[in-house]
């Protein structure tokens, strides 16, 4: 139920920071996919974070005077002819009763009460540059009160963005918030064990990332945070592959990369495993290097170190491992100052993570990189891409491995936990494809409940695509 302690204690907090005045906020648009088939709906970010309301179609107006505080929701009323089709709304009475809202009122009445909300506000908190429309409307009530001065009203001359209160919340994680990624995590991380060892070589791209989404689905995720990534082989250097329709070959280094949400938070975590469950040259060195890198950028996570601190941590690594491949030559110092080592690792280290899969928050403040502090979550996520324009001996091999790591008081926590030594790797995934025929039902949240069971026993490996 929405109206939990996370959402009446985040509302507290923006209220606290809130100057005196008005902020109004609008629920996600629903969007068409095709045809008379609307997108899975899924709320706007933002507008979860503070209500934990779910439904379209709705606006949440906070005020603030002085010590007077009121949280107000605008949400469809009930409609019991609209129910039958698609589903129970909580109409106006559970926006008070069940989502914690001070006042409610159907969402057909937020134009015509908008006025009385602005009138005589110092000042409008307003997410813009997002909905035009929206946008519009709200500051033609605006124009509105102004004309009305010579009645003693005024509307808003100053508007704030929200978003630089809310997006430091967002940053800087609370002990609930950090809960919930680790919920995330857990659901992400057991289904990727359950993915490694259901991969074998003549699967489908896609059909490995059924299986993950398979396991995200059972063990309580509610929808991916970003499209899945399966890539095997050449299809790995390509960064953000998602379209995930080609066979596994037996040679084949596979990456993964996803997270299952949970309660608007997601994980995001890659592994890189080999599809045959052994690794072998020249993949194993170039993994070695990788994993090197990771490492040596988590371990420079701790408070008051920079983010690009964490970044060239890494990065001096995998020089090294781009000379020692035979990749690149020179020292780390000159490939750094030449740039030469991009076309091979072209990203950043990671990026914040929570409920956004790239969070909200700055990286640089006035130039300088931004300093880590306690509540930060990080992705690390270092990679090599060997793709057509790469040295033979290495060509068409894509390596990442990603996990979200905590900064803590004393340093950090690393809150993803899936093998990633090779020889760990290896235990896990043997034998191969041992997932098949052994899904058992799973117990989420200490509860009895058993969502699902499966038996795909008479699964059996099909051939070979890259024989
Ligand atoms: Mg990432
Ligand atoms: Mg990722």
């Amino acid at each position: 139920m929405a109206a939990t302690p996370i959402f009446a204690d985040r509302r507290k907090r923006f209220l606290d920071r809130m100057r005196d005045g008005v902020a109004v906020f609008r629920s996600a648009p629903v969007t068409l996919r095709n045809g008379d088939v609307d997108n899975p709906y899924r709320q706007d970010t933002d507008f979860h974070f503070l209500t934990g309301f779910e439904e379209p179609e709705a606006y949440a107006v906070f005020e603030k005077t002085g010590k007077v505080r009121k949280y107000t929701l605008f949400v469809r009323a009930s409609d019991p002819e609209q129910e039958v089709w698609v589903g129970r709304r909580a109409g106006v009475d559970g926006a008070t009763r069940d989502h914690g809202a001070d006042e409610a009122f159907p969402q057909t009445e937020f134009f015509d009460r908008l006025p009385g909300l602005l009138r005589n506000r110092p000042r409008l908190y307003l997410e813009f540059g997002r909905d035009a429309a929206f946008e519009g409307r709200v500051t033609a009530a605006i124009e509105g009160l102004k004309a009305e001065a010579r009645k003693g009203t005024s509307g808003p001359w100053e508007v704030i963005d929200p978003r630089t209160v809310l997006w430091e919340m967002r940053l800087v994680k609370s002990g609930a918030d950090v809960a919930a990624i680790e919920a995330a995590c857990r659901v992400t991380c057991d289904s990727f064990l359950a993915a490694m060892r259901a991969v074998r070589p003549g699967m489908n791209e896609r059909e490995l990332a059924a299986v993950l989404e398979f396991e995200f689905r059972r063990r309580g995720g509610d929808r991916v945070g970003f499209e899945t990534i399966a890539a095997a082989g050449r299809s790995a250097t390509t960064l953000h592959y998602i379209r995930n329709d080609q066979p596994i070959g037996d040679r084949d280094l596979v990456l993964m990369d996803a997270g299952a949400e949970v309660s608007y938070v997601t994980a995001d975590v890659t592994r890189t495993f080999p599809a045959s469950g052994r690794f072998a040259e020249p993949g194993l060195s170039v993994y070695r290097w990788v994993l090197q890198a990771q490492k040596a950028a988590i371990a420079a996570i701790r408070p008051g170190a920079t983010y690009r601190e964490v970044h060239e941590a890494g990065l001096k690594v995998l020089c090294r491992g781009l000379v020692a491949l035979g990749v690149l030559k020179g020292t780390v110092k000159t490939i750094i100052a030449s740039g030469s080592y991009r076309p091979y690792f072209m990203h950043r280290i990671g990026h914040w993570l929570g409920s956004d899969v790239h969070d909200v928050g700055p990286y640089f403040v006035d130039g300088q990189p931004i300093t880590l502090r306690p509540g930060m979550v990080i992705t690390v996520e270092p990679g090599l891409y060997f793709g057509d324009a790469a040295p033979k001996s290495v060509r068409g091999i894509g390596v990442r491995i990603e996990d979200d790591v905590l900064v803590t008081k004393d340093g950090h926590r690393v809150l993803t936990d899936v093998p990633k030594e090779p020889d760990q790797i290896e235990a896990l995934m043997s034998p191969l494809g041992s997932w098949w025929g052994r899904v058992e039902p799973v117990t989420i949240g200490g509860t009895e409940e058993v969502r699902t069971r499966t038996s795909p026993a008479s699964r059996r490996p099909r051939r070979s695509a890259r024989a």
